[in-house]
């Protein structure tokens, strides 16, 4: 391949993220929020705008984790499909977490019009496409369900139209969902940063929380947050570190499996060859467990995703991923075999042992995580819906209404030992199903 590719993230040169709070930390706050991603500041924006005191603490910068590393990919529905959710939870509940999914999006999209955020957002719409016949059948019944349950309408795309919507001939056809949105994540998270600031969050970087402890009787706050800045008392916290949860929160971090995601990213393409690639412009992805996804950017590049190695990102990871993505990408486009990739990067997505995402609280202590790789509009959701929470809202969040699973017995302690055998499982069943 050629080799000249930058690892860095394609999205961080198109952005400036705001500064956060000077000076030192305070001795209290009536929320703190460890992490400054799409879930705590939206949390925090949430909770500002209702005059609480609220102090973000991030152990790197603003917008460090998935939130500036995603596909940007603003997605209907939920990691798991229709049927399976439904099976599990049932019908009615499987109605209200389908309907949270949409107005996640709407929430997205209210923000980025109320705060004036220049991130591309677009709602393009999103098409998977079918890697097997048996994919392909099984759309007609995920449409049907959800129009009839949901009021959701899909469309189906047959193989003999998919060229209208996508410029490769390798897949069974497809199916669009109007609904779903683009964004550029980079600028979507910095704009979700300077609102809190504007409405009086403070958020402090390089603050690594370390240990949370409940605070002795008549302190300044029910909890004591040790980090590596000093301490701060507060009232509530909402856990938002999603892949990145550490032995700062160990119930948590053993209840989530941190797993890699990478991207490449072209350099800017001619525009008929973009729209040749895709000439809706759709956020793409393919049917797979082990999936690829795939966009154009607003400059015309092909951004191509997928879970090319198993383990969080580090420099070997991503080289690596880049090779294996390179390959992916020109299965699924032959037109870009000369095409050079300027940029390759990755991130940890946070899988629970059900792929769903969870909010609630343990041990007295607010949390929402768990996207599974589909969390740029459910943080967001998730971290205003568990704001409003604390300021009293009865509202329910179904996420909230199921059981939070921790490893199979107990055999899991935040190192994921078992990932390689995961991702063979993984293509095993993509083999055969
Ligand atoms: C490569 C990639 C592609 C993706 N593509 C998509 C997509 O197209 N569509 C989609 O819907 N989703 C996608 N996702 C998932 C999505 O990006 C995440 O679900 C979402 O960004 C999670 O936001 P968050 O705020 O919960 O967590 P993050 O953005 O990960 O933020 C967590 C923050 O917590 C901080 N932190 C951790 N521990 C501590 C501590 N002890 N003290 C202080 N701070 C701490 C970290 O530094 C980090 O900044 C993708 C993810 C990746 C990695």
């Amino acid at each position: 391949m050629p080799a000249s590719f930058n690892e860095s993230n394609y999205w961080l040169t198109t952005a400036s993220m705001p500064r956060g709070t000077a000076g030192e930390l305070p001795a209290s706050a009536d929320v703190a929020i460890i992490g400054a991603g799409f879930t705590g500041l939206s949390a925090a924006r949430t909770l500002a705008k209702r005059g609480v005191k609220v102090a973000v603490l991030e152990a790197n910068t603003i917008g460090w984790g998935a939130s500036s590393r995603n596909g940007g990919m603003v997605l209907t529905g939920m990691k798991l499909d229709v049927a399976t959710l439904s099976k599990r939870y049932g019908m009615e509940l499987t109605r209200r977490m389908y309907a949270d999914s949409l107005a996640s999006i709407d929430l997205v999209e209210q923000i980025v019009r109320e705060e004036n955020i220049a991130c591309n957002f677009s709602r393009c719409g999103h098409l998977e496409v079918a890697c097997k016949q048996s994919h392909f059948d099984s759309y007609a019944r995920s449409v049907e369900v959800i129009a009839r349950e949901f009021n959701h309408q899909l469309q189906i795309i047959p193989r003999s139209q998919l060229s209208s919507e996508i410029g490769s001939a390798i897949y069974f056809g497809g199916m669009v969902d109007e609904t779903s949105a683009g964004v550029n994540p980079a600028r979507y998270v910095a704009g979700l940063a300077s609102a809190a600031l504007k409405a009086g969050a403070c958020i402090y970087e390089n603050t690594r929380v370390q240990k949370i402890k409940r605070g002795p009787p008549n302190s300044a706050g029910a909890f004591e947050i040790r980090t590596s800045r000093g301490n701060i008392f507060a009232s509530d916290t909402l856990v938002a570190t999603s892949g990145y949860t550490s032995s700062a929160t160990p119930e948590l971090r053993n209840k989530i499996i941190p797993i890699g995601s990478y991207i490449i990213a072209t350099e800017p393409l001619l525009d008929a060859l973009a729209k040749e690639l895709s000439p809706r412009n759709r956020m793409i992805y393919d049917s797979k467990h082990y999936l690829y996804y795939y966009r154009l950017t607003p400059d015309n590049r092909v951004l191509f995703g997928g879970r090319a190695a198993f383990f969080p990102e580090t420099k070997d990871t991503i080289r690596r991923s880049a090779e294996i993505l390179r390959r992916g990408m020109i299965e699924v486009y032959p037109q870009l075999r000369d095409a050079k990739i300027a940029h390759a990067w990755g991130g940890t997505v946070d899988f629970c042992f059900d792929t769903m995402p969870h909010a609630g609280q343990l041990d007295g202590i607010h949390y929402a995580l768990g996207y599974a790789g589909h969390g740029v509009a459910m943080a967001t959701y998730l971290g205003a819906k568990m704001a409003e929470k604390i300021c009293g809202s009865n509202d329910e969040i179904p996420y909230a209404a199921i059981r939070f699973p921790g490893a199979p017995l107990g055999l899991y302690n935040g190192r994921p030992w078992f990932l390689p055998f995961a991702g063979a499982y993984y293509k095993v069943l993509d083999w055969i199903s």
